[in-house]
C-alpha cells in the first residue's frame, strides 16, 4: 500500500509579496464592477452568458470577451481578449473540447483547470465529463490553465490543505502529515494561477492590448485586459489534495457561481480513481449551473426519484451502483410523498445505450427500520419491503447515509430533470439563465479585492462542501457481484454464494443479504479497517495518508 507524501514547492510563491499587496499583474479584479452587459454585443441569444458577439465572428473566429470597465478614470472602457481555437476542430480532435470554436447555435461552458503538483486529474476523466455534456448539446470546453498548449494545469506547487477563507499561507511544512498546517487559501491560489502561464505574463500574441484608457497604465496592461475578460466567461477550478475541513470532503462548489475544488486527497490513492476524479469534477460543476442536490433550489439528497451525479449516491459508481452513468438527469420521475406513501411505480429510466448495464436503473432507499433497501426505476417499488399492497403508510425514503442529511419526518421528494433545467433555465425558481454566472453574487466572489484580498468574503452566498457517500459499506458491498459481472436476473446480487437468499420480492434487500453485517454507514474513522474489508473483496484501495 503505498503512501503518498508530497513535497512542497515553495518556488512558485516566493516570488510572490502576501497577498495583502497583490504585485501589479495580480490586480486585474481590482475593479468594483465585474459583470459585462451583453446588450452591446448582440445580446445572449444562446441564453449561456456569452454575449453573441463574442461567439459570432464579429471581432474575427473563435472567443473574444469584451469587458466594460467604468470605474477606471470616470470613462467606460472597453476590454477586449482572444481566446483561440482551431476552426473544424470537434470533440474528435481535442476531446477536451477547449480548441472546439463556440458557436452561436448551441450553448458553451468554458472552464479553466488547474491542479497542484501530484494531484492532477486523469485527462480522461476530463474527457468523460465534456462528452457528457456535448451529448445534450452542450459544448464544455476545458482548458488545462497552466500550460494550454501542452494540457498541462499543473501549478507546480503542492499544499495539504486548501482553506476557502483567505489565511495567509503557511510553507513552514515539507510533507503532508496528520498535523501538517501547510495549507493555502482558495483565493489566493486563484490570485495567483487564474490565467495561463502566458496570460498572467501579459504575453501580446495571447493577450492582445486593447482598449487600455488614455492616462491609464496599468503596471501589466495586457495581463489585467487579458485576465479581467477572461473571468467573465470562464468557470475556474483546481485539484487540490485536502480541504482543511478533512478528509472525507471531495469537493467544493459555489451554487451559481463560478469557482470550484475537486479535494481527492483522502480517496483512491491519494489523487482519486477515474470515477471519482470525473464524478466529482461534474458534480461541483454542477453546483456551478445552480444544481443542488436534489435538484434547483432542493438540498434533499439520496432521494431514490433523482437519479443524477449531483446525487450522492450517484456521484460516485462505487457508492452504489457500478453502472450509474456519469450524467446529470434527464427525467424528472414521479414525486414521492413520505408522508402519504404507497407503493408505487415512479417511472422508466433506462440506462442509456452503450452502458455496460441494460434495463431499468437502480435505485436506492431507506426502509422502515433504517435498512437499505434497492429495486430499479420502471416499477411497481415496495418501498416499506412488506409485499407489494395498496396500503398507505409514512416513511423517510432518503435516509441512506448519514451525510444524506436526511429529514427525519416525513417529506415530498421531488423528481427533477437537471438537463431540460441547464437547457431552458426557470424563471420560477430563479435561475433564467442557469449558464450565466455573472448574474450570479457568487462571481463578485474569490479575488474580490475591493475591500482587501484578506476579508472573508469567500464564504458568503450559497455554496457547498461535499462529502460524498464513499463510505456506505452497506450499499457499496449488495451492489457487488462474485466477479462474474453484472447479473442478467431482476434484481441485485449478494457478494457471493451462500451469503443468504439475496433477494426480497425479486428486487429488494433485506439485512439478510449483507454479509458483512447490519446495513449501517460505517464511518470514515476506520478508513483503513474499512479499506482493507473492501480490498479483500476486490472493489476498492483507498488510500488514506492521515
Ligand atoms: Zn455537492
Amino acid at each position: 500500500m503505498a503512501v503518498a507524501l508530497f513535497s512542497v514547492f515553495n518556488s512558485a510563491f516566493a516570488v510572490n509579496p502576501p497577498d495583502s499587496t497583490p504585485i501589479g499583474a495580480k490586480t486585474y479584479a481590482a475593479t468594483p464592477v465585474k459583470v459585462t452587459d451583453c446588450t452591446p454585443y448582440g445580446g445572449d441569444p444562446n441564453q449561456d452568458g456569452i454575449c453573441a458577439h463574442w461567439k459570432d465572428g464579429t471581432y474575427g473566429p473563435g472567443l473574444h470577451v469584451n469587458f466594460n470597465d467604468s470605474s477606471i478614470g470616470g470613462v467606460t472602457v472597453h476590454y477586449r481578449y482572444d481566446l483561440p481555437c482551431t476552426p473544424g476542430n470537434t470533440l474528435a480532435n481535442d476531446p477536451t473540447g477547449y480548441t472546439v470554436c463556440p458557436s452561436t447555435s448551441q450553448k458553451d461552458i468554458y472552464l479553466e483547470l488547474d491542479c497542484m503538483t501530484g494531484q492532477c486529474p486523469q485527462p480522461q476523466a476530463i474527457y468523460d465529463v465534456v462528452s457528457a455534456f456535448n451529448a445534450h448539446g452542450i459544448h464544455l470546453h476545458v482548458q488545462m490553465g497552466e500550460n494550454a498548449s501542452s494540457g498541462s494545469g499543473d501549478i507546480g506547487v503542492h499544499f495539504c490543505d486548501v482553506k476557502r477563507v483567505t489565511t495567509n499561507y503557511d510553507s513552514a511544512g515539507d510533507v503532508c502529515t496528520s498535523t501538517t498546517t501547510n495549507y493555502q487559501s482558495y483565493p489566493d491560489l486563484k490570485q495567483n494561477f487564474f490565467g495561463t502561464v502566458d496570460e498572467r505574463a501579459g504575453n501580446t500574441s495571447l493577450c492582445p492590448l486593447n482598449g487600455v484608457p488614455p492616462g491609464y497604465s496599468p503596471s501589466n496592461a495586457n495581463s489585467f485586459n487579458c485576465l479581467t475578460a477572461k473571468r467573465q466567461v470562464f468557470h475556474y477550478g483546481m485539484f487540490v489534495d485536502y480541504q482543511i475541513s478533512g478528509s472525507d470532503s471531495a469537493g467544493w462548489a459555489e451554487v451559481f457561481g463560478n469557482d470550484l475544488i475537486i479535494s481527492l486527497g483522502g480517496f483512491t490513492n491519494g489523487v482519486g480513481s477515474l470515477d471519482e476524479q470525473e464524478g466529482t469534477l461534474m458534480h461541483e460543476l454542477g453546483h456551478n449551473l445552480a444544481l443542488n442536490h436534489g435538484g434547483v433550489n432542493d438540498a434533499n439528497n439520496c432521494k431514490p426519484n433523482y437519479l443524477s451525479v449531483m446525487n450522492y449516491v450517484y456521484m460516485f459508481q462505487e457508492s452504489a451502483d457500478s453502472c450509474r452513468p456519469l450524467d446529470y438527469s434527464n427525467t424528472a420521475l414521479s414525486n414521492l410523498n413520505e408522508g402519504s406513501l404507497s407503493d408505487s411505480n415512479i417511472g422508466s429510466y433506462p440506462y442509456p445505450s452503450g452502458s455496460s448495464c441494460q434495463g431499468e436503473r437502480k435505485i436506492f432507499w431507506s426502509s422502515p427500520t433504517g435498512t437499505t433497501l434497492s429495486g430499479t426505476t420502471g416499477v411497481t417499488d415496495d418501498w416499506d419491503n412488506n409485499g407489494i399492497d395498496s396500503n398507505t403508510y409514512s416513511q423517510v425514503l432518503n435516509n441512506v447515509g448519514s451525510s444524506c442529511s436526511a429529514s427525519t419526518t416525513p417529506i415530498t421528494l421531488t423528481g427533477f430533470n437537471d438537463w431540460a433545467f441547464l437547457a431552458n433555465g426557470n424563471s420560477a425558481l430563479g435561475f433564467p439563465e442557469p449558464l450565466n454566472f455573472r448574474t450570479s453574487t457568487n462571481f463578485y466572489q474569490t479575488v474580490l479585492p475591493a475591500s482587501g484580498l484578506d476579508s472573508d468574503v469567500y464564504t458568503q452566498g450559497d455554496n457547498h462542501e461535499d462529502f460524498p457517500l464513499l463510505h456506505v459499506q452497506s450499499v457499496l458491498v449488495k451492489n457487488q457481484t462474485n466477479g462474474s459481472g453484472q447479473g442478467t436476473g431482476p434484481g441485485n446480487q449478494t457478494n457471493g454464494s451462500g451469503q443468504g437468499t439475496g433477494q426480497v420480492n425479486g428486487e429488494q434487500y433485506t439485512d439478510s443479504d449483507n454479509p458483512y453485517g447490519p446495513l449501517q454507514m460505517i464511518g470514515w474513522g476506520g478508513g483503513l479497517v474499512v479499506a482493507g474489508i473492501l480490498t479483500g473483496i476486490g472493489v476498492w484501495t483507498a488510500v488514506r495518508r492521515r
